[in-house]
């Protein structure tokens, strides 16, 4: 099972349909799995969903590893 830093890296790939399938399989566990990732992958995913309509302007996902970092923390200790 990946880390939540990993996922959130692969999230912007997920989203824009970019991962193999086993990827996509890992990701999609991990969401099932993690509610903190869940939340921040469905703030995402229609961010994103929005941005994509326009420009796909998407940019290094650090503030989303941060988030996620920061969300996962307070989830497990
Ligand atoms: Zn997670």
């Amino acid at each position: 099972m990946r880390r939540c830093e990993e996922i959130a890296a692969l999230l912007y790939q997920y989203i824009d349909r970019e991962l193999s399938d086993e990827e996509y399989r890992e990701v999609r566990q991990h969401l099932d799995e993690c509610p903190p990732c869940k939340d921040v992958f469905q703030l995402e995913e229609n961010v994103l969903t929005v941005v994509a309509k326009c420009c796909r302007n998407v940019s290094a996902p650090q503030n989303l590893i941060d988030r996620v970092r920061r969300l996962s923390a307070e989830h497990t200790e």
